[in-house]
């Protein structure tokens, strides 16, 4: 069957075609700047990459552009919708209501609506996603993918807060934990390769990317993540602070002028590596070039990451009393050797040796762990497309 697998932002839409029987990418393309003028990006497999400016007023245009492309005489690569059997959404935020993924239905519709709260930015933005390719396409059965959803196996002591309780009560304020995707992906990828059963096994699963994320998967059931109400907890990201003192708001909104809309602009967009550097970027590659430069704003960055990853990998070693595979992944962990080896660097107690020849890799699945260490240390590229589309196959 072929999967048109969908991931909506408020002005730009990603989508890849997926054959979910050979797992192949048939196209896969990308609508930007929705609503204000609009361009598409198409590659068909094997074909080249082309981007046409096209007016797109709302989210619907966009998909018909997709649809176009996809079924062109000339570079597309299914002759009608028919041969399109399934859509499958990304869906950012599925709060309590849904622990895994879902056929669409009015009801389903309504649920996702009512976590608009906890997503302001992405869930709207999900279900105008979800309403044009419904218009456009009535016939299709349409699968929802939360990211949320693998995480809501964590027991209460990792997901409340040290909060007053009529917060969780009244306004389901607690630990969510997003990447669950990328996070269930990967955890069981790690088990094939380890030879071991997902369900015997204890692993730490690192999603760094511009957003980071680690997750402790135990028994192949997420039992604690670092980001939490929001994406904006736990690690220091490309240019989210991650953990900090709650404290520090006050002091800055006051030495600084800032209402909450600056600090919250302050905390998403200026902090994390980037901020860390001194605004000098929140890409490891740009960072890595300036610190062996010499700069020291961009080597304490970059130390400042690996040392926080290095902490979270701790806390969910102790939290699962043991860990079995710890693996990298996204944008920096499947790419950056250097950031690898000093968050390892740390991992000494837990009878971890680097491989270094093995960490050079780029990319592509390897174990960069000696084949003495305690703990299997793998790279293992995530792919959160196919994994949508398997879960939007295994449900229609
Ligand atoms: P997201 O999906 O959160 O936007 P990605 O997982 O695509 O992020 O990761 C993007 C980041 O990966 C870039 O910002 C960059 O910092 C990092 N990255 C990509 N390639 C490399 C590389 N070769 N070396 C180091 N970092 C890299």
């Amino acid at each position: 069957m072929n999967v048109l697998v969908i991931n909506c932002g408020s002005s730009s839409l990603k989508f890849q075609l997926i054959n979910s029987d050979s797992e192949e990418v048939l196209a896969k393309g990308l609508c930007e700047r929705i609503g204000i003028d609009g361009s598409l990006t198409y590659q068909p497999q094997g074909g080249e990459k082309v981007k046409t400016d096209k007016a797109m007023p709302t989210h619907t245009e966009a998909i018909q552009f997709v649809i176009d492309a996809l079924t062109d005489a000339k570079t597309g690569v299914v002759k009608s919708l028919d041969e399109i059997g399934a859509v499958g959404h990304r869906v950012v935020h599925g709060g309590e209501k849904f622990a895994s993924s879902v056929v669409i239905t009015d009801e389903v519709m309504k649920a996702i609506e009512e976590c608009n709260d906890l997503a302001p930015l992405h869930n709207p933005a999900n279900l105008i996603g979800i309403n044009a390719c419904q218009k456009l396409m009535p016939g299709t059965p349409m699968v929802a993918v939360f990211d949320t959803a693998f995480h809501q196996t964590m027991p209460e002591e990792a997901y409340m807060y040290g909060l007053p309780y009529e917060y969780y009560e009244k306004y389901k304020v607690r630990r969510y934990g997003f990447h669950g995707t990328s996070h269930s992906f990967v955890s069981k990828r790690a088990a094939e390769l380890a030879g071991k059963p997902y369900d015997q096994l204890k692993t730490i699963v690192c999603h760094l990317g511009n957003g980071a994320s680690i997750c402790a998967v135990k028994n192949g059931k997420s039992v604690d993540t670092s980001m939490g109400l929001t994406p904006l907890e736990g690690l220091v990201m490309g240019t989210r602070s991650g953990d900090i003192d709650p404290a520090i708001l006050e002091f800055i909104a006051k030495k600084e002028n800032l209402d909450i809309a600056g600090l919250m602009n302050m905390l998403n967009k200026k902090s994390g590596v980037y901020g860390l550097s001194n605004n000098l970027s929140s890409d490891f590659r740009d960072l890595d070039a300036a610190a062996s430069k010499g700069n020291k704003p961009a080597a304490i960055a970059l130390k400042v990451f690996a040392y926080r990853v290095a902490k979270y990998v701790g806390s969910y070693a102790a939290a699962m009393n043991g860990v079995d595979v710890i693996a990298f992944t996204a944008g920096v962990g499947e790419n950056s050797g250097p950031v690898r080896a000093d968050i390892m660097s740390y991992l000494g107690y837990l009878g971890i040796q680097l491989d270094g020849a093995a960490n050079d890799s780029r990319g592509e699945e390897v174990t960069i762990s000696t084949p003495d260490s305690k703990v299997q240390v793998m790279v293992i590229p995530t792919n959160e497309e196919l994994a949508i589309a398997r879960e939007t196959v295994a449900l229609v």
